[in-house]
């Protein structure tokens, strides 16, 4: 008899299997269809990496449900374990498990922390189904899983208890409070009863895990799968480094940025797989909330994976690896006899599947990226979309033709001229690049610093601050150009690296090492992309500069309190806090002011708010959806603060624009940067 109940469970198994095998290497296939990636260089960092995000879940442990979720995944691989003593004695009897099925500590801990998940998983469902954060969708696979888990733990703790109620002086299960609590509920049954409770429930037990072994990869729950590996392979870039260069002299590159869904590396599809739909990065997506169309969770786990698993699967069926000019003949054959499969190779990415709406709606704040927990990453993406319309088609808004012509004719988004760039040093007396020997700083100005009338007036604040302490700094005045950041954030790369190079040649040829910037766009760029052009050097932004003078007594301050501002609501922009992870510096600056209260808003440091100029947004009209800038004003204004602090010239700009447009007051809230407390201390 146990021989037939063996065969059914092998067959059973062989055909879960077979199920489990097919749907996965099905997805597999698809994902190999992206283009070439290696990500395999400095595995000890990755292996730290994966500890980290998975087993440690560090992502997720620092919010209230991230630790529900953190026993749940502790709880699972638990769960996973006891399914080996659980399923082979079930069919060997007669031969304990060692270890896993005979020590009592291991089902001590198991059903613990089984337990544990069973009560997180009763959390989800409420907070889902009752209690739905937006970013949470009710779907019929969410509620699945949850169901599969459920049952997968009760019909467990039934079938052992029911074992433990025939074999009472076992002592595997003496420690466990679930099972002896089953035991003791079964106790009064017959034998027979209780060998039908067990093995009764134990095929269905079984039958629910392979079930459950099938569904997963045909699933969003392939994620558990995925997620791990994305862990792995994620980019160890910093994340202000994350954009490819392209290699422009490549005269085998037929197309610049991404147009067909397999032009995208198969790490970067494979986010689309890893993603848990959590909900995380559009919680505080500026784009998302603000009611543009685009949403970065939507975009993974659905805009492109659906297309991705559409496209690929036509792909497979005609063995076709690429959809490019080089299978325009396939592709007219197959047109031929079946143009719907055709239409579906021939959908390109923009438009097609991702409106340009959508592609333009990015500030480039990379809060998707900061607050997602399996390490997806989504600002590239839309940035290869980008690049396509830009260096292949040349399409892209009329604002940003003028924004580009204005850097290509004067070096600077303002399309102010070029000679002009430092006018606003006039007055200071400040040694240009080449007057001075062995300057010790370079204070690179930035094109905002130098033309935007407000702007202008922080790089002269710091400049008197740099006087006083008798910082050893020059400026480049009218040699200096704009560092190009805007230009690749906004897909054209031609002029971006054309602006480096230059750029480049120049610091290096003054022998540069040290640079301070009041611009953190310009900051991130010269910090983390200059490096794969050839430009080595250390960057520092002006708030961590003064900080450090002052801490250290090399610039002393007055200590009379300000009149005002004195209360002042902090503003952390995206590329100082999020890019470069530098929320103190300028907060502790603050705090050195004598009278300052500094507050903060509700969404500060990583889940701060963007201002709404960065990925070229600055210099394009708002159209869809609130201004980002008017929300963010009003998220501050909530703390009644005399003044917003900020320490980015977009961020300023934009802040100022927002009071305006929303405030009917005489007496407008000021924007402050902190060297402008700073200078009057001095
Ligand atoms: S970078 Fe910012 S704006 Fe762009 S998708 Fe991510 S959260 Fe949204
Ligand atoms: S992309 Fe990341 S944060 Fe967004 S829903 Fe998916 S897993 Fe969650």
């Amino acid at each position: 008899m146990r021989l037939t109940w063996l065969i059914v469970f092998l067959v059973l198994a062989c055909a879960a299997g077979y199920g489990f095998t097919i749907a996965f290497r099905k997805k597999l296939n698809i994902l190999l269809l992206g283009a070439k990636d290696e990500p395999f260089a400095q595995p000890g960092v990755r292996w730290k990496n994966f500890v980290s995000k998975i087993l440690l879940q560090s992502k997720m442990i620092k919010e209230p449900y991230g630790v529900v979720h953190f026993f749940i995944f502790w709880g699972f691989i638990f769960i996973c374990l006891g399914e080996i003593p659980f399923i082979l004695e079930g069919l060997f009897p007669q031969y304990p498990i060692p270890f896993l099925g005979t020590n009592p500590y291991f089902f001590l801990v198991k059903d613990v922390l089984a337990a544990l998940v069973f009560v997180g998983l009763i959390v989800g469902l409420i907070r889902r189904w009752i209690v739905r954060p937006q970013r949470l969708y009710r779907t019929m696979e969410a509620f699945l899983v949850v169901l599969f888990i459920m049952l997968v733990i009760l019909t467990e703790w039934i079938s052992t208890g029911a074992k433990y109620a025939l074999e009472p002086h076992s002592v595997a299960y003496s420690l466990d409070p679930v099972y002896r609590s089953v035991a003791a509920l079964l106790s009064g049954l017959s034998e027979s009863a209780l060998v039908g409770i067990r093995d009764g429930v134990w095929w269905f037990h079984t039958a629910i895990l392979l079930i459950f072994l099938v569904y997963i990869p045909n699933s969003k729950h392939l994620h558990l799968i995925a997620a791990p590996f994305n862990a792995y392979f994620g980019s160890l870039k910093p994340l202000g480094g994350q954009i490819k260069k392209l290699d422009l002299e490549d005269e085998m590159v037929e197309e610049f940025g991404v147009s067909r869904i397999e032009g995208y590396t198969w790490n970067q599809l494979l986010d689309c797989f890893a993603c848990g739909e959590c909900g995380r990065c559009m919680d505080n997506c500026p784009a998302n909330l603000s009611g543009k169309p685009l949403n970065p969770k939507e975009l993974l786990s659905r805009t492109l994976k659906h297309h991705l698993l559409a496209k690929g699967e036509v792909m497979q069926k005609y063995g076709l690896k690429s959809t490019g000019e080089e299978s325009a003949e396939a592709i007219a054959e197959i047109a031929a006899t079946n143009p719907e499969d055709a239409a579906i190779l021939r959908q390109s990415l923009i438009n097609d599947v991702v409106t340009e709406d959508v592609l333009w709606s990015c500030t480039t704040c990379m809060s998707c990226q900061v607050q997602c927990p399996v390490s997806n990453e989504h600002v590239n993406k839309i940035i290869d979309l980008r690049r396509y319309l830009v260096t292949m088609e040349g399409n892209f808004s009329p604002e940003l033709q003028a924004t580009f012509r204005n850097i290509e004719n004067n070096s600077n988004p303002w399309g102010v001229g070029w000679n002009k760039r430092d006018e606003w040093a006039a007055e200071l007396n400040i040694k240009r690049m080449g007057e001075a020997e062995n300057a010790e700083y370079l204070f690179f100005v930035g094109c905002a610093g130098s033309f935007d009338n407000r702007a202008r007036q922080v790089s002269a604040a710091v400049a008197r601050i740099f006087q006083a302490a008798r910082v050893n700094f020059v400026i480049l005045g009218a040699e200096e150009k704009c560092c190009g950041e805007f230009a690749r954030r906004a897909g054209n790369e031609y002029l971006y690296q054309s602006l480096v190079a230059e750029n480049v040649e120049l610091l290096n040829g003054y022998n540069v090492k040290k640079i301070i910037t009041t611009c953190p766009h310009c900051l991130n760029t010269l910090r983390n992309e200059y490096p794969e052009f050839g430009g080595h050097y250390e960057v520092i932004h002006h708030t961590q500069f003064i900080n450090e003078l002052v801490s250290s007594g090399k610039l002393k301050l007055k200590q009379d309190p300000v009149s005002e501002p004195q209360k002042i609501v902090y503003h952390d922009s995206c590329y100082l806090g999020r890019y470069q992870q530098e929320y103190t510096a300028p907060r502790e600056l603050f705090s050195k002011v004598p009278g300052v209260q500094l507050m903060e808003m509700d969404r500060h440091h990583d889940k701060s708010f963007c201002c709404g100029a960065g990925g070229g947004r600055m210099w394009m009209e708002e159209h869809l959806g609130e201004r980002i800038n008017d929300m963010r004003v009003e998220q501050a204004l909530a703390k009644k603060p005399q003044a917003i602090g900020a320490n980015c010239p977009y961020c300023i700009t934009m802040l100022e624009d927002g009071i305006k447009e929303t405030q009917d007051s005489e007496q407008l809230v000021q924007v402050v940067d902190p060297a402008e407390l700073i200078v009057k201390l001095i």
